[in-house]
């Protein structure tokens, strides 16, 4: 009740899907901007984000769906997950930091691995999306109609596309059904059919029903529908949640070393405000960093943050913002940790503790019997998001030890001792997203302790099960 309506800040909005479904061309169409083109083998390789201002979604739903939105939200930051790393980095002590998600699926290929990936990550997090049914427009003989709302685009399609449309539109409902979720075009759920069964879903039962709005990150049919939803949604089921707080809450998303400024960390500012500086205390690899804001920089708004030369400086930004934030010895900060600021009555002793806390947690998160695969992953967000994946029922694969970063000799010589206690599957690295030195590769052959390598959850899981299970018989 309290909640001051006029007090929120932006959303915090991932966007997820598989490779190629179309989230670049998704976020370049909602900015008007073309990074897709622009990127190398068109793969996105850093994280992308775009702060899109109120009055800009204001007039982007406005012009097509002539409806008027009592926007609340100062605007939306969207952010675009090279693999899955920010969304598993846009964490803080183990909860999810993403207010919503979008999940891409192409309505030519439907949900493939990587999307029920997704789905398990956000399930985990316990992240609400919605689902963009990308590309509309490659339906064989689909007219264009610029920017439309996806229900006008539909009426002007001819009774063959619009067949094609519901055929696949069900296949892809069935899909999702087959990994228990319910979803619908989302102007065909009923209203109040969410309300009822969130109320059923508190006593235990099933979820609702997740909206599809069709889209093309091409032509721009059913973008501003995509938008209004999303707003809407913020705005009657979130205002607790996007209540602007003045606590600092802050993670790093990513550790760049750049040539001529040094090292950044591109942050999201959830809520607070940061200052150029402020004395900070970073979660480094080998302990606390203590260090002072040296520069604070942002994307024009409906640029992002991979354009170069477009950085906008400020004295000092307020949430919810992504933030490239220049200060020094940044280099062994840990992505996927929060970044405290040091205030006049701090106990600087206290605040290091603090900052220290939620990695130590992760890094504890052994299997008492001492007995288990050893796991390495690139940051503390990807490292977590596997520990639990390998301790949910259906994988319940235990862990011995823990590291963050390349795979070194020290870590293979950890995972050896496993064949000491009569445990050779478990004489076993899991390397997600991580390199292996030279060195540790050939102390590993050396030993026989296996070294499996990916940079997505499941193949890696995948790859250590068919191990386990060729090594029984
Ligand atoms: P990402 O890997 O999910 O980021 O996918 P991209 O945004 O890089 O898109 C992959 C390819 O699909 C590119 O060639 C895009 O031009 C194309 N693409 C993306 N969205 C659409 C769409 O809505 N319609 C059509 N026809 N092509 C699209
Ligand atoms: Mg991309």
């Amino acid at each position: 009740e309290k909640a001051d309506n006029e007090n929120l800040r932006s959303p915090i909005c991932c966007i997820m899907g598989h490779v190629d479904a179309g989230k670049t061309k998704l976020l370049d169409c909602i900015r008007g901007t073309n990074v897709q083109e622009g990127e190398a083998g068109g793969i996105t390789q850093q994280i992308g984000a775009t702060y899109l201002p109120g009055e800009n979604l204001r007039d982007r739903i406005n012009r097509e769906l002539k409806v008027h939105v009592g926007l609340k939200v100062p605007g939306l930051l969207l952010i675009d997950t090279p693999g899955h790393e920010s969304f598993m980095n846009l964490r803080s002590r183990g909860s999810g930091l993403c207010d919503i998600a979008i999940l891409v699926v192409d309505i030519m290929d439907g949900i493939k691995p990587q999307t029920v990936e997704s789905l398990k990550l956000l399930k985990m997090r316990k992240t609400p999306f919605i689902v963009a049914l990308n590309k509309v427009d490659r339906l064989y003989g689909w007219k264009t109609c610029h920017n439309a709302s996806i229900v006008k685009a539909k009426n002007q399609q001819s009774k063959d596309v619009q067949n094609e449309f519901e055929r696949r539109l069900t296949e892809i409902i069935a899909q999702f059904k087959e990994q228990g979720l319910n979803s619908n075009l989302y102007y065909r759920i009923k209203r109040g059919e969410n309300e009822e069964k969130r109320e059923k879903e508190e006593k235990g039962e099933r979820e609702e029903t997740i909206s599809i709005v069709p889209t093309s990150a091409i032509s721009g049919e059913g973008i501003p529908d995509m938008l209004l939803l999303l707003v809407k949604w913020c705005q009657r089921d979130m205002v607790e949640k996007l209540t602007y707080r003045d606590k600092v809450q802050c993670t790093v998303l990513e550790v760049k070393v750049n040539e001529g400024d040094g090292t950044t960390i591109d942050v999201v500012l959830v809520n607070g405000v940061l200052h150029e500086g402020d004395q900070i205390v970073v979660c480094g690899m080998q302990g606390p960093i203590v260090t002072t804001i040296r520069a604070l920089s942002t994307p024009h708004p409906l640029k992002e943050l991979r354009v170069k030369g477009t950085y906008l400086h400020h004295k000092e930004i307020k949430a919810a913002q992504f933030i490239k934030i220049a200060a020094q010895d940044l280099k062994n900060a840990v992505a996927g940790t929060d970044i405290y600021v040091v205030g006049p009555n701090d106990d600087l002793e206290v605040v290091k503790e603090l900052t220290m806390g939620d990695k130590e947690s992760v890094m504890n998160r052994i299997h008492r019997t001492g007995e288990g695969v050893y796991v390495q992953a690139s940051t503390l967000g990807s490292l977590e998001a596997l520990l639990d994946f390998l301790k949910t029922p259906a994988v319940n694969i235990p862990v011995s030890g823990i590291g963050i970063g390349p795979v070194h000799k020290k870590d293979v010589m950890r995972a050896r001792i496993m064949l000491e206690k009569k445990k050779k599957e478990y004489a076993t690295i899991l390397a997600f997203d991580v390199k292996v030195t030279p060195d540790a590769r050939g102390i590993a052959d050396k030993h026989g302790v296996r070294i499996f390598t990916a940079d997505t959850i499941y193949p890696l899981i995948n790859q250590f099960k068919a191990y386990i299970h060729t090594h029984k018989e």
